[in-house]
């Protein structure tokens, strides 16, 4: 079902320590109500201590990454056994660090996609194209690759499971947002391609989040178009009542 959602994304940023503050001051700002699920995505240490935490409220505590392999001999990776023992329900896919950086491809990230959702997961996965591309044109055709690529091997059922958030690189950590319109253009173009290849079910259900310099500021012009359905955070994420306020402009 179609959810409003505001989710952050605490990148590699929060010790333990300062993990356990930040929820201490969301704890304490925390609104009996929002019209948005509220989701928060510490460092794998973090995770556990953030789930028992945040137990007594409504913040999911999601994970940023995770392996497309069930176990063994793959240092440094963590399956989504080990995030499902510590709690979690909620993995982000392709984010575009995992991309650039670390050179997930769309065939890492499909893999990663499925392995997920058949251990019963909900995946956020993550598209976006790059400043030069959106400038020649072809922000459409890359976005449509990177979901076609990802998710079309699902099936309607599985979609259920996948909420969408489209994060243009160049607005991610730059200041530099999608105007609404831009957002919207995009958004209604996901909700189309979903339409056309999974059916109006799929289409009208999926959440499709906007990231990229989502800010206290911006986020109501954002969250007021009919196909941005919430926001992945980055920076404003990190500080309790610029987080809160964004959750706020539902
Ligand atoms: C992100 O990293 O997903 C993101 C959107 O970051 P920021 O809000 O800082 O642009």
């Amino acid at each position: 079902m179609r959810k409003n959602i505001v989710a952050g994304n605490w990148k590699m940023n929060c010790d333990l320590p300062t993990s356990q503050k930040l929820i201490w001051e969301l704890k304490k700002a925390l609104k009996p109500d929002y019209n948005c699920e509220l989701m928060i995505a510490p460092s794998f240490p973090c995770i556990y201590p953030a789930f028992n935490s945040t137990l007594d409220t409504p913040i999911e505590v999601v994970a940023q990454n995770c392996s497309e392999q069930e176990k063994g001999a793959f240092t440094g990776e963590v399956s989504i056994d080990m995030l499902q023992s510590v709690g979690v329900k909620t993995v982000i896919i392709g984010h575009s660090e995992r991309r650039d950086i670390y050179k997930e491809d769309d065939a890492l990230l499909a893999a990663k996609t499925v392995a997920a959702i058949n251990k019963g997961m909900r995946v956020i996965f993550c598209c976006g194209e790059h400043l030069e591309i959106r400038k020649a044109g072809d922000h459409f055709s890359t976005v449509g690759n990177q979901i076609e690529k990802a998710l079309f091997n699902l099936t309607p059922a599985q979609m259920e499971q996948v909420v969408i958030a489209y994060e243009p690189v160049w607005a991610i950590g730059t200041g530099e947002t999608a105007s609404p319109a831009q957002a919207q253009e995009m958004h209604a173009h996901i909700r189309t391609m979903l339409k056309d290849h999974f059916g109006d079910m799929t289409a009208h259900h999926t959440s499709i989040l906007y990231g990229g310099s989502v800010k206290p500021a911006n986020a109501a012009e954002l969250f007021a178009n009919p196909d941005v359905d919430g926001g992945l955070v980055g920076g404003a994420s990190l500080d309790a009542q610029s987080f809160l306020a964004i959750a706020d402009a539902f």
